[in-house]
């Protein structure tokens, strides 16, 4: 079907109050028009749903979605009703009866998009009832997992390469926001994809403020994220299952509305946390990575990483989850150079498995050293993270990470610093671990300094100015510089600790014969705020924040009375548009993003309503 522009734009206005398309989605729609095979790779939040959803309602026929998660597809179905438009989701949880009425519905042709999981499509019944149809369009969500090198690999979705065998006239389509070249490739191979127009959007997201601070005192660090957001979704990751356990019980005992996940809860326990998560009963979830695919909630202000992340395609996803309307989101990860070392150490000792292919460890140590890298680098995050990923673009001043915004800044002398750290080491021999070193460079007068006799070294009290935490984290930046190492020797049989030695780099550093770069982060006065990114200015700007909050309270209002998560009524965005304009009638709100034909019926006469009491209240001007 060709397309016409014009029509395309009136659907997604109709239905979506969408005005204006995001990059990529006009090709990515006219591939699906043109019944040619596409491969869209865009970052979460890019906007891949409606690269397949609008498409379908302009063909008037059937787009069959193939989806990971009963949850996904249950959002992904309540939003499309909530926008007026038909779609349906087949799944193993029905009843008969459930699934009898929506055979009749889509044998009657009224079904614009129909969602199912991959093991369902390639079942017999199903097979025959969408030949019957003549459907001819498939969209792949989340296609990276059909692939084994991608992160979420399934193996369901390899059942999928029989997609062109059954239907073959069909176009296929595959959505993903994952990145490496490896996974694109492996995706097309899989799903046999014909001559596909392949579209990769551009991987900033420039709505999100990435911070990398160092991990102090880690519950008070993540108090003071909660603080900023109150009331607002946060997700917070830990390594740990216990450390999850502790964090979400520690934090609800400050009054805060979080809530544990992870592997080892009972899935009904599971369950709870999320459907309390997703519909706003609860505001901050503490989990481990097992948390994510399958949250659409949109408005996710925050991510923690309490924890390094092992690879930069983790950080990546995790933080991805994070603002997905487009609206500012903040996201912090607590390092500490240790974390390092223990995901070796996990890494290591998985290799003795039989079943691990000899190249996981390899390669695995080689992403977390990316990881840690970045950590440590001192280049704008959104750079580095985009370039990882191999884009080249280079962002002039994001001012929305740690180091654009000048939280962290490089240490002055950072060369004679390092040489004071790497002379003591020297001095005691290359024996003793990181809290030791500190404690003789900072001039702790205790015991076992004195009993060793380094009180008396020409390194005792050589960094005394500084703070334990400054140095115990210059010491880990030093190591993963590799101008030192952290060694396990074994103290007594089956007992091992970390000790520092030197190497022939420490030498060089020694010698002047090589630079050393530093960080250290800029320490606000108490009570300060730290500065917002332009997003976060922008996006508030000239909003009525009592109106939002009110506008908030009706939405969730409005959600629980349907059964559906508050963002699919209206997305933050909308809610914002609407406090900050104050719409005086129904076909002015028609104008506000977010606000379709569907929605402006279902719940227009509400918000106005509740606007105009406001307005009045405090006598203020609307249609701004
Ligand atoms: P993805 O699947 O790529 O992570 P979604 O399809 O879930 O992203 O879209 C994220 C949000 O962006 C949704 O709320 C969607 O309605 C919105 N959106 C999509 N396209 C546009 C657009 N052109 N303009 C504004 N908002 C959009």
């Amino acid at each position: 079907m060709p397309l016409n522009p014009i029509d395309l734009h009136s659907v997604i206005v109709r239905h979506w109050g969408i005005n204006q398309l995001r990059p990529l989605q006009e090709p990515a729609m006219k591939a699906v028009l043109m019944g040619r095979d596409s491969l869209v790779v865009l970052p979460t939040g890019g906007g891949k749903s409606l690269c397949y959803q609008a498409p379908a309602v302009l063909r008037n026929s059937t787009t069959v979605v193939i989806s990971p998660l009963i949850s996904l597809m249950k959002d992904q179905v309540d939003s499309l009703l909530s926008c007026g438009i038909k779609a349906l989701q087949l799944n193993s949880s029905q009843t008969n009866v459930e699934r009898n009425s929506c055979i009749k519905e889509i044998k009657e042709g009224r079904v614009r998009l129909l969602f199912v999981s991959p093991e369902r499509l390639v079942q017999t019944d199903l097979y025959q009832l969408l030949q019957e149809i003549n459907v001819d369009t498939f969209a792949v969500d989340e296609a990276h997992c059909v692939s084994h090198w991608g992160h979420d690999f399934r193996p369901e979705y390899r059942q999928l390469s029989k997609l062109k065998e059954l239907f073959p006239q069909a176009s296929v389509h595959a959505y993903t926001a994952t990145a490496t070249d490896h996974v694109r490739r492996d995706i097309i191979e899989q799903l046999g994809l014909r001559n596909p127009e392949i579209l990769i959007g551009n991987f900033d997201r420039p709505n999100l403020t990435y911070l990398i601070i160092p991990c102090r005192e880690s519950t008070k660090q993540i108090m003071e994220v909660i603080a900023r957001h109150r009331n607002e979704g946060g997700i917070i990751y830990c390594l740990r299952r216990a450390d999850v356990d502790s964090l979400a019980s520690e934090l609800t005992k400050f009054g805060i509305k979080a809530m544990p996940y992870h592997a080892g809860l009972s899935p009904k326990h599971r369950t709870e946390t999320q459907d309390a998560f997703t519909t706003e009963q609860c505001d901050v979830v503490v989990a481990t990575v097992a948390f994510g695919m399958g949250i659409d909630r949109s408005n996710v202000r925050y991510v923690v990483h309490a924890g390094l992340p092992k690879s930069l395609e983790h950080y990546q996803q995790e933080t991805g989850r994070a603002g997905r309307d487009g609206l500012e989101a903040e996201c912090v990860l607590l390092y500490s150079g240790a974390d390092f070392f223990t995901w070796k150490s996990i890494i290591e000792k998985s290799s003795i498995d039989p079943g691990v292919d000899p190249s996981f460890v390899p390669n695995s140590i080689n992403q977390l050293k990316h990881m840690n890298n970045y950590c440590r680098a001192a280049a704008c995050r959104h750079t580095l993270l985009v370039r990882h990923f191999g884009q080249l673009s280079e962002i002039n001043s994001c001012v929305a990470c740690d180091i654009c915004l000048g939280y962290t800044v490089s240490v002055p002398d950072a060369n004679i610093v390092a040489q004071k750290i790497l002379s003591c080491i020297a001095r005691v021999k290359d024996q003793y671990g990181v809290g030791y070193i500190v404690a003789v460079l900072r001039g702790e007068n205790t015991q076992s300094v004195r009993s060793r006799g380094h009180s008396s070294l020409s390194t005792y009290g050589l960094l005394k100015e500084h703070s334990a935490a400054d140095i115990r984290d210059w010491i880990y930046q030093l190591i993963s510089q590799e101008v030192l190492l952290q060694e396990e020797i074994e103290t007594e049989p089956g007992r091992t600790i970390p000790i520092l030695r030197l190497n022939s780099a420490s030498w060089e550093v020694m010698r002047n014969q090589r630079d050393i770069r530093l960080l250290q982060p800029v320490h606000s006065k108490k009570g300060e705020q730290p500065s917002k990114s332009k997003t976060d200015t922008e996006s508030w700007q000239g909003v009525d924040r009592d109106l939002f909050e009110e506008f908030r309270a009706l939405r969730k209002q409005l959600a629980t009375e349907r059964n559906v998560p508050p963002y699919i009524v209206f997305a933050d965005a909308t809610l914002r548009e609407l406090a900050r304009n104050r719409p005086s009638s129904l076909g002015k709100m028609r104008q506000i993003y977010g606000v379709g034909d569907s929605k402006l019926r279902d719940f227009g006469q509400k918000f106005l309503d509740l606007l105009i009491i406001h307005c009045k209240a405090r006598n203020l001007t609307m249609d701004m």
